[in-house]
């Protein structure tokens, strides 16, 4: 499998909670290398641009708000098939159905509340990398 490189947050719910460290050992131990991360307060400008593929979702205002709540940490993790990796790594969206041992099975709080972003795609990797970082801030 390639080497590739996916987007990844930590949601508020998670940093309030103060998991960060809980959220990376996972994805370390799980073969991801995080080669670009920064912790930000989201702006409702970003939240919805980053979050418009839901826009006509009725969960998306309350999604929103969640995202710009409190801050986030936001990175690019980088690894074998990185992409699918993350979403295994991850859990299922919904907490209730996440495997055992995966970040949202143990951490998450809610459908909503469910502590890890991760990109779903190739092309949509790229697009999230894109919207948060600069070539220059991916340093490896
Ligand atoms: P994922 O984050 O697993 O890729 P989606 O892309 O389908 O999931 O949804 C984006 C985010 O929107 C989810 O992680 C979750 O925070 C929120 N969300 C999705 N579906 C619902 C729902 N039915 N109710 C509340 N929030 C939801
Ligand atoms: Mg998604």
């Amino acid at each position: 499998m390639a080497i590739e490189r996916t987007f990844s947050i930590i949601k508020p719910d998670a940093v309030r909670r103060n998991l960060i460290g809980k959220i990376l050992t996972k994805f370390e131990d799980g073969g991801l290398r995080p080669i670009a991360l920064k912790k930000i307060q989201m702006t409702r400008a970003q939240a919805e641009g980053f979050y418009s593929v839901h826009k006509d979702r009725p969960f998306y205002g309350e999604l929103v708000d969640q995202m710009i709540a409190s801050p986030v940490i936001i990175q690019v993790l980088e690894g074998e098939g990185a992409i699918l990796r993350n979403r295994e790594i991850m859990g299922a969206t919904n907490p209730a159905n996440a495997a055992e041992g995966t970040i949202r099975k143990e951490f998450a709080l809610s459908m909503g509340e469910n502590s890890v972003h991760g990109s779903d795609a190739p092309e949509t990797a790229a697009e999230e990398i894109r919207f948060f970082f600069s070539d220059d801030e991916l340093v490896g």
